[in-house]
């Protein structure tokens, strides 16, 4: 495999653009590569820009659960074009996009569309904190929300991957607002809850965390939230924008029984264009302007290109046994880079829900940002050059998932763990057992 046209674009890319990617997570930095260009992408195969093809398990990093292009997404598109590309009045599009969410999504009454995951964050903690007239918020360690000041505190995904605490241009006096604490410990919730939940605006948390790997609540997790916050009168916020439509069609709200009172939408939702959403119970919801005299506004929100790629995807979503599908590929491909892994005699510990998983090159249970941290990844970075090599493309970073979708065949998923077996007996070789080596 050659990679001179990608590396050529990146050369040139750098000159124009910081570290030549408009996104910090397409830095393949940690992996020790440069990022491949890509050309196109058809269902699960991505083609770069010197036409090597891989099996892609990022799928632009969660929306593309129905593979690339997929013909009744592209129709949706096509179709939309030709009537216009953005109007500033609204769509019929709109009213159909919420609606459907509305009905998808079980907590929400009400549902305001945005570009992006960041802004549905951002504008919900907006919300939250004028509904309750408070400052203050907790999130938890190695979770992701986007990058809007508030939020950028202790957080997950480039973060994690490039080892950024925080972000310098963040004011003080706007972190100090924000409380991180370690994910699944309902214990340290408990203390600061006791200590200062009468101020907390929201506790915002990723009901499955996947922005530091993957990472599963515990039990009581998400229910001692729930209880907390209405002991104190804070707001839970479910950010939803990777689990939302991935883990079933109401996301993880559905799958754990929990309704939170605000939830962040995005990536699935606009079904490979830029669209975010928040949502919650009417009379939170009533609090927006024009309505209410909380304001957030944006010039391309509902654009009818990204309500007609969303709505597709969405009602792709509907078909039976969709889920189910996603389930058998993903645990049939669980199950073979597990027995690689052992077969190679290396390490990993492998969390997954549904379509979203991630191995960690460690010999302990992942359950919180601290013990994601203590990954070999030295080791990932290999894996990942060997994988690529052999056609699979995986996240440049241990922290982050492996996302599956419908268009992944039989053949993809048996070709990733033939290249595994072979990329972790590398690795085996290089490391010997590489989590052992760290402790
Ligand atoms: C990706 C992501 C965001 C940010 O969405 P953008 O569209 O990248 O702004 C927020 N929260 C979670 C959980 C995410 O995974």
């Amino acid at each position: 495999m050659k990679w001179d046209l990608s590396k050529k674009l990146y050369e040139e890319a750098c000159q124009f653009i910081p570290g030549g990617v408009n996104s910090p997570v397409r830095s393949g930095r940690a992996v020790g590569v440069s990022p491949i260009f890509a050309r196109t992408a058809k269902g699960s195969h991505l083609v770069d820009a010197d036409g090597n093809q891989y099996v892609d398990y990022v799928g632009s990093w969660g929306p593309m659960i129905v593979g690339h292009a997929h013909p009744k997404v592209v129709a949706a598109v096509r179709g939309a074009a030709l009537n216009g590309t953005s109007y500033g009045v609204p769509t019929e599009l709109e009213v159909a996009m919420a609606r459907k969410v509305v009905a998808m999504v079980p907590s929400l009454d009400m549902v305001r569309m945005v570009n992006s995951g960041t802004e549905a964050t951002m504008s919900a903690i907006r919300l939250a904190r004028a509904y309750t007239g408070r400052k203050q918020l907790i999130k938890f360690d190695g979770c992701y929300h986007g990058h809007g000041d508030s939020l950028l505190v202790k957080a997950g995904s480039g973060l994690a991957t490039l080892g950024i605490p925080g972000s310098p241009g963040v004011p003080e006096e706007l972190a100090q607002y924000t409380l991180s604490l370690p994910y699944n410990d309902l214990e340290a919730v408990m203390e600061v809850m006791g200590r200062v939940g009468e101020a907390v605006a929201a506790i915002i948390v990723e009901p499955v965390a996947a922005n530091m790997g993957v990472v599963l609540p515990k039990a009581e997790f998400l229910p001692g939230l729930r209880k907390l916050c209405d002991q104190y009168g804070s707001l839970l916020i479910f950010d939803e924008v990777i689990t939302g439509f991935r883990l079933a069609r109401g996301g993880a709200q559905e799958v754990f029984g929990l309704l939170p009172d605000l939830t962040c939408l995005g990536k699935i939702i606009g079904g490979g264009l830029p669209v975010g959403a928040y949502g919650g119970k009417r009379d939170i919801m009533m609090r927006m302007a024009p309505l209410g005299d909380v304001y957030q506004a944006g010039t391309l929100s509902g654009n009818p290109l990204a309500m007609s790629a969303g709505l597709a995807t969405l009602e792709l979503l509907e078909q039976d046994g969709f889920y189910e599908t996603l389930e058998e590929k993903a645990a049939y491909l669980a199950k073979g880079l597990t027995q690689a892994a052992a077969a190679a005699g290396v390490e990993v510990a492998l969390n997954r829900m549904g379509s979203i998983g991630c191995g960690f090159f460690t010999a302990e249970p992942v359950s919180d940002f601290a013990s994601a941290l203590k990954s070999d990844t030295q080791a990932y970075a290999l894996f990942f050059q060997e994988m690529l090599k052999r056609g699979i493309y995986l996240a440049p970073s241990q922290f982050e998932a492996f996302f599956i979708s419908t268009a992944h065949e039989q053949d993809d998923l048996d070709r990733t763990v033939e290249a595994a077996t072979e990329a972790l007996q590398q690795i085996k070789e290089k490391f010997g057992a590489p989590s052992r080596k760290k402790r």
